[in-house]
Parts: structure tokens; sequence; C-alpha cells
């Protein structure tokens, strides 16, 4: 982190934005890293496309709860709450029905309404003005499947990257406020090979049981996402578990991602990874920061209102705009 941000708890005139689908993808992507950027003094904001109404109750010792079935989503705005103030940042809502996940063969078609069935004019407007209004230097989202292939989240990227590139352009969503341009726009990184296969080692150097035996089969020899940017974040493992737990219709405490300590966690994979997707300044990998190669935060302000080009741009099907 550059010197200006050393001291914790002082605000340091950074922000960053992560742009996730439901209630709890923020607290199982990325939330270590927002911790420890809360910490930093970085005002940071997180943005939930759905409400999550779609959901099912995935924690088995609350199922069939009535007093939960009665107004699930309800509960899950409520459990987002919690896990915002645990995790110390900003939150808000963009207001978009859960898809849900379809199942069956063929697959039925998405309800009527839900988030994935909105134009992208419409999602798209709906973001840029809360990057406007928020103004973030640095914006997170998933890949372009989504990081796991639900509809919200592929959609999630989806309009992401068409915000992100609208937000600059001062006739692009007039109404939306000033023109405001990200300067670099990040996917999460998530399970790759390597940190699974990490804590799967320690597992059995531990003399315990693996769980990801089989997830680690059912991955083969997948081609791998780009890390282009790692975060050593384990001291706030803690408060990333603490704002998992919070959304308690949502994770089951009893569940593999629980079965690894976190002090064995922070020996094998100390990190949340990172990958690159587009940026005004030139990404030197591998980084430690997602803020790294920025100005000061006054130059990163009178930056991001100059509709500045892009010096890197790897998303798929797009050609550098240098
Ligand atoms: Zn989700």
């Amino acid at each position: 982190m550059s010197p200006a941000r050393e001291d914790p708890f002082m605000p340091s005139g950074l922000r960053l934005m992560c742009v996730h689908a439901h209630p709890d993808d923020e607290s199982s992507k990325g939330a270590a890293t927002m911790a420890k950027y809360v910490d930093a003094g970085v005002e940071v904001l997180v943005v939930s496309c759905t409400g999550g109404e779609r959901g099912d109750i995935l924690n088995p010792r609350l199922k069939g709860d009535p007093a939960i079935l009665r107004d699930l989503a309800q509960v899950r705005r409520d459990e987002m709450r919690a896990a915002q103030e645990v995790l110390g940042v900003a939150h808000t809502w963009l207001g978009f029905v859960d898809s849900g996940l379809p199942e069956g063969d063929p697959l039925p078609p998405l309800p009527e309404g839900c988030f994935a069935r909105e134009p992208i004019e419409v999602t798209a407007q709906a973001l840029v003005r809360e990057i406007r209004r928020f103004r973030p230097h640095v914006v997170t989202t998933y890949d372009e499947q989504g990081g796991y292939p639900h509809p919200d989240h592929i959609m999630c990227h989806d309009v992401s990257t068409a915000a992100f590139d609208a937000a600059g352009d001062p006739e692009r969503f007039p109404t939306a406020g000033p023109a405001w341009q990200p300067l670099k726009l990040y996917y999460n990184g998530g399970f790759s090979r390597a940190r699974i296969e990490a804590y799967h080692q320690a597992m059995l150097d531990e003399g315990l049981e693996s769980p990801y035996a089989e997830w680690l089969t059912r991955m083969g020899e997948r081609p791998q996402r780009r890390v282009t940017t790692r975060i050593e974040c384990a001291q706030w493992f803690e408060r990333r578990d603490a704002a998992l737990l919070a959304h308690a219709t949502q994770i089951d405490p009893d569940g593999w991602f629980f079965s690894l300590s976190r002090e064995i966690q922070a020996r094998v994979w100390p990190w949340e990874d990172y990958e690159a997707a587009a940026s005004v300044v030139p990404v030197v990998e591998i980084e430690d920061d997602l803020f790294a190669g920025l100005p000061s935060p006054a130059e990163a302000d009178s930056l991001a209102r100059s509709r500045p080009v892009l010096a890197y741009d790897a998303r798929v099907g797009r050609e550098a705009a240098v």
C-alpha cells in the first residue's frame, strides 16, 4: 500500500466499489480484502444487484423454520445488514429481483421481471448512477462466466462492465449524475486450483479427511483464470467468517468452508486473488494492492473526471482502447 495509507483507520481519500449479485456473495468473495481496506481508511461500498429473494435456506439447522419461510426476503435484508456491520462497509441495493437458479432438463425459462431478463440499458443505468454518486477509483465484479454460472452472476458481470464503460462518458445516461470514470476494474478470483490444492494438502498433512478431493477431480485440467493481483489478508479472515455466518440462512456452519481452521488457511493461502480486467494505468503483475499504480487520491479524482483512456483492457472480445 502507498505510504499515505499506512496509518490504520485514517481516511485515505480512496474509494472501492464491490458489485455482487446477491446478499452473501460479498462475504464469500473478497470479504477479507474489503475489511483490510476499511481498516486502512478506504471507503468501501458493496452494491447488491438483487435481494436474493429466490434463494433457498441452505443452513440445515434453519430449514423449515416458519418465521424465516414467512418472509425470506426480509430475513436476507437483515442478514445483509449484520454482515455489512461486521465488515464495516457501506451498502446499497440496486433493487433488481433475484432470477433464481433454473433447474431441470430442459431448463425452465427465467421468471418474468427478474434481474437477468432486464434490458442491459436499464441495469447499467442503475449502476452508473451509483458509480457517479459514490465515485469509486476501483470497481470489483465477476468474470464473464460469472465465477459460477448463475444467471444473476453473469448479469452482474455484464452490468458492471457496461457501467464501467459508460460512467465516464457524459453523453451516456446524462440524467444519472456527472461523469466519473472508475480507474480500474477487477474480477474476484475465488477458488483457483492452486488454492484448493493447498487446502487439500493441508487437510491431508493434518491427518484429516479432505472435502476438496472431489472438487479437484471435478475441476480436472480446466484452464485457470489469470491472477494479476494478490491481496494478503489472513488477518481479516476472522471478519470474513463472521460476515459469512451473519448470512445464517445461506451458510452451513458445519459445512466444508469451515472444515479447515483459519490458522491453517493463513499459513497455506493467506491471500484473496483478483484478475485485472481494465485499467487506465498499466497493470504490473503481481500487484499486492487493488490501487497499485494510481496517483494520489486528489490526482486520481481529477483523472476520473477527465475521461481517461484505458491503458489495459483484458476483457474477452475487446481490444485495448489505445
Ligand atoms: Zn450469488
